[in-house]
C-alpha cells in the first residue's frame, strides 16, 4: 500500500515540501516543490495541519522510576543522596505487575510525545522480576514501538561497600545467562528491526571488572551495543579516584569499553584529553538536559564531544530524575541548557532535533532510522500549530523547539499509525492513569 502524507506544513528533510510516500514500512519517494508523486498511490493523507520530523528516539530511560516520581524522601536531592533515598523503596515494592505498568506508562509517554524508538536502562532485577526484559518486549510490542532492551545489571551491593541493597542485585553469572538468553530471544539486528538488545551495567561502580569485561565479549559475539551510566556528577570521579586510583575514563578503558559499540549516559565531567579521547574511539553519549538540571548534575561538553567524534543522542533518563517522560520537551531542555555553554549561533533548534534523531539512532548503532529519506523506516511524527504557545510562529520547524511542542498528533512506526488525533490506539489511557497511579501508592507506604 503506497500512502502520501501531502502537503505538510513543513518536513524536516530537504527536498519533501510536498511530502513524502510510504510503501511496506518504508519511505520510498521524497516530493519536492512543484512536483507530483512518481506513481499513483493507494492512499493519501492530507498533512495540511502538521509539522513532520523524524520519529524521536529515546537512548536512556529507567521505566520503573516512574512509580517514584516527585516522591517526598527524593525530592530536592543529587544522584547519590538521590540514589540512597530510593534504592530501599524500589527494592521493597517493585513487583511485575507494577513494572510492566511502569513500562507501559512510560512507551506511552514517550509514544505521546512523538517518539517512536526507545530504549529502556533496565537494571533492577529484585526476586520475582527476573522476567523483566520480557515484560519489556511485550509492552514495546503491544504498542508498536522500536526498543532496544537494555539489558542492565548491577553485582555489587551494600555488602561490598556499595550503594544498593543486596536484595536488587543479582551474581554474575546469572547475570551473564540471563543477557545470553535476552540476546539469543530478541536481538534482531536486521534492518527495520522492531527489537534490540544492549548490554548495560548500571554502572562502571556497581558492577565487578569481570562483568565489565565479559559483558564485552558478549557483545562482540552478537553483535549488540554496550551502554552504562558514566561522568554524571563530580562525587563518581572522587568514589573512582578513591577506589581504583584512577579517573572514570581510564578505567572504562581498563575494561575495554573505549569503542564506538559503546554509548554512555550523561558524560558530563570530563577533561579536555578525555573528550578527545571518547571522540577518537566515537563512543557516543546520551545527553539528557531535563535530568542534569533536575538534579543539578552539570552541563554536557555536546560539540566539543560531537566535534571530537562522539555521536550525541538524547535521552529522557529516569522518571525520578526527570519527573516526566516527554522526549520533546527534553529536545526544548537541550536548546535552553546548551545555550548556557555555547553561543547561540552555536548550537540551534536544528542541532537538537538532529541528535534527538540521527544523533540517537547513532548511539544505538541504527542507520535505518533518524533521518526522512528514501530507503529510511518510516518512523514520522506529526505536530500541529494549533495550540496558542504556537500562535504567530513564523519558522515552523523551529517552533517546535521554541515554542515548546510537547504532544504529537499523529505518530507512525515502520508505516503503521500508532497515535491518531493525538491518542495512542493500542492503551486505553484514562484506565493506564488509574491503575498505574494505584500501582504507585504502595510506594508512598513507607514515608
Ligand atoms: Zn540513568
Amino acid at each position: 500500500m503506497r500512502l502520501w502524507i501531502k502537503d505538510p506544513i513543513a518536513v524536516l528533510a530537504p527536498g519533501a515540501e510536498r511530502g513524502l510516500v510510504v510503501e511496506d514500512g518504508r519511505i520510498v519517494e521524497l516530493v519536492g516543490k512543484g512536483q507530483t508523486i512518481s506513481q499513483k498511490a493507494d492512499h493519501i493523507f492530507d498533512a495540511g495541519r502538521h509539522v513532520v520530523v523524524p520519529g524521536l528516539i529515546n537512548t536512556h530511560h529507567h521505566f520503573f522510576q516512574t512509580l517514584t516520581r516527585a516522591h517526598p524522601q527524593a525530592i530536592n536531592k543529587e544522584l547519590f543522596p538521590w540514589l540512597r533515598a530510593l534504592y530501599p523503596i524500589w527494592a521493597r515494592h517493585v513487583t511485575p505487575d507494577g513494572f510492566r505498568l511502569a513500562t507501559r506508562l512510560a512507551l506511552t509517554e514517550l509514544l505521546m510525545s512523538g517518539c517512536t524508538c526507545v530504549s529502556d536502562h533496565q537494571y533492577l532485577f529484585p526476586a520475582g522480576l527476573e522476567d523483566a526484559m520480557d515484560i519489556q518486549a511485550e509492552e514495546a510490542e503491544r504498542l508498536g514501538m522500536r526498543m532496544t532492551l537494555t539489558r542492565g545489571s548491577m553485582n555489587l551491593s551494600e555488602k561490598d561497600g556499595g550503594l544498593p541493597p543486596d536484595s536488587i542485585v543479582q551474581d554474575e553469572d546469572t547475570i551473564l545467562a540471563d543477557c545470553e538468553r535476552v540476546l539469543a530471544r530478541y536481538h534482531d539486528a536486521d534492518e527495520g528491526a522492531m527489537l534490540q538488545v544492549a548490554l548495560a551495567p548500571c554502572a562502571p561502580f556497581t558492577v565487578s571488572k569481570r562483568l565489565m569485561v565479559d559483558s564485552v565479549d558478549l557483545a562482540e559475539r552478537f553483535g549488540c551495543r554496550l551502554h552504562t551510566h558514566l561522568g554524571e556528577t563530580r562525587d563518581e570521579n572522587e568514589y573512582c579516584l578513591a577506589h581504583y586510583g584512577c579517573r572514570p575514563i581510564d578505567y572504562l578503558e581498563e575494561c575495554g569499553w573505549l569503542m564506538d559499540r559503546v554509548w554512555l549516559a550523561h558524560g558530563i565531567h570530563f577533561e579536555d584529553d578525555e573528550v578527545q579521547k571518547l571522540g577518537r574511539h566515537k563512543v557516543g553519549i546520551a545527553h539528557c538536559p531535563t535530568s542534569n538540571m533536575g538534579l543539578a548534575s552539570g552541563q554536557c561538553r555536546t560539540l566539543e564531544l560531537e566535534a571530537a567524534g562522539s555521536p550525541i543522542g538524547l535521552g529522557v533518563d529516569g522518571s525520578a530524575s526527570n519527573d516526566n517522560s516527554n522526549l520533546m520537551e527534553s529536545v526544548r531542555h537541550a536548546l535552553l541548557i546548551n545555550r548556557l555553554t555555547y553561543d547561540a549561533a552555536s548550537i540551534t533548534h536544528l542541532d537538537v532535533l538532529r541528535w534527538v534523531s540521527q544523533g540517537s539512532a547513532r548511539c544505538i548503532g541504527r542507520d535505518d532510522i533518524g533521518t526522512i529519506a528514501p530507503g529510511k523506516q518510516a518512523d514520522l511524527a506529526f505536530y500541529t500549530l494549533d495550540e496558542l504557545r504556537f500562535s504567530g510562529a513564523g519558522d515552523p520547524i523551529a517552533a517546535l523547539v521554541l515554542c515548546g511542542a510537547h504532544a504529537a498528533d499523529r505518530v507512525m512506526v515502520k508505516g503503521e499509525w500508532r497515535v491518531e488525533d493525538g491518542q495512542p490506539l493500542a492503551v486505553d489511557v484514562a484506565r493506564l492513569r488509574h491503575e498505574h497511579g494505584a500501582a504507585a501508592k504502595r510506594f508512598l507506604e513507607s514515608v
